[in-house]
């Protein structure tokens, strides 16, 4: 299909397509708006379209449906789940505020909608440092990526933390020898990495940033080589903003967000995919923590 075409399929249907960085690269094409969790978000929470076709995994299309009930928010893909999302339980939330006084309890967005709803605040790569620092509460609970909050921990010394103990298992598999080795091959070469991959990468990085963040610092960065500490989906972004520079990734893909394919898409355009539902006053609890983000990341 090309893209005229495309355009008057998703005009007829009064739909749009949001995608991920991470998704493969022809579905990334297709989309309206392409971008990382945070940006999405805010997108989906202002969308007027009848149908928001979501290219991503179901907590994104669990968080664009909470923040915009009245749409109907459909997933290209059943299976498209983020394992993480899953790595902290609601008993756990709920006994730590019992015995921790004082407590926020901070959710990564990468969360299930059960999850958040039981949770203060939410978070992404982008705004948490912001958005944890300006919490009153002296003690944190950060569910379900230590990995993240061990990065903000840094940043917020004054603030005690607490973990689930999840991580994403695709930032996870990056070793420290990995960038090393990729250092003595390409000597020079920027170290970028997300704050989801362990302490000891992160300790290696020249930056470390959201995908958003990671696009943006090698647009301005005068260097020409950098190592990319981040799901390879993200070079198509790489190639049309930062031209004749270089990039070794050494993150592999996510085999979740590698599920969404363009046909898939397309069949959410013609009327079919996996429409997003959750009980309303699921809903309802998890919309506090979403919009408490947008606002305090403003
Ligand atoms: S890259 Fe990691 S955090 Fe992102 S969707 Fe895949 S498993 Fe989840």
């Amino acid at each position: 299909m090309d893209r005229e075409e495309l355009e008057r399929v998703k005009r007829e249907r009064d739909a749009i397509v949001l995608a991920h960085y991470y998704v493969d690269e022809q579905v990334q094409a297709m989309a309206d708006h392409v971008g990382d969790s945070y940006y999405l978000a805010k997108v989906a929470s202002k969308a007027e379209q009848k149908r928001i076709v979501f290219c991503g995994v179901r907590f994104m299309g669990e968080s664009a449906k909470i923040l915009n009930p009245e749409r109907e928010v459909v997933l290209p893909d059943a299976e498209a789940d983020c394992p993480m999302a899953h790595m902290a339980s609601v008993e756990q939330i709920l006994r730590m505020r019992r015995e921790v006084e004082d407590l926020a309890v901070v959710c990564y967005i990468n969360s299930s909608a059960k999850l958040k709803s039981v949770c203060d605040v939410c978070v992404t790569s982008s705004n948490a440092v912001k958005i944890v620092s300006s919490l009153r509460n002296k003690n944190v609970l950060f569910i379900p990526d230590q990995n993240l909050g061990r990065y903000v921990q840094a940043q917020v010394p004054d603030k005690t933390f607490y973990y689930s103990g999840g991580y994403c298992p695709v930032h996870a598999q990056v070793l420290a020898s990995d960038i090393t080795s990729e250092l003595n091959a390409h000597p020079g070469a920027e170290v970028l990495v997300h704050p989801e991959s362990s302490e000891q990468v992160c300790a290696l990085a020249t930056f470390i940033g959201s995908t958003a963040e990671i696009i943006s610092y090698a647009e301005k960065s005068k260097s020409r080589a950098f190592i990319l500490g981040t799901e390879p989906g993200v070079m198509y972004a790489l190639r049309q903003r930062c031209p004749g520079k270089v990039f070794y990734p050494v993150t592999p893909m996510c085999s979740d967000m590698k599920r969404i394919t363009p046909e898939k898409v397309l069949d959410c355009l013609r009327g079919g995919g996996y429409a997003v539902k959750l009980c309303a006053e699921e809903m309802d609890a998890a919309r506090k923590p979403l919009e408490r983000m947008l606002e305090l990341g403003k």
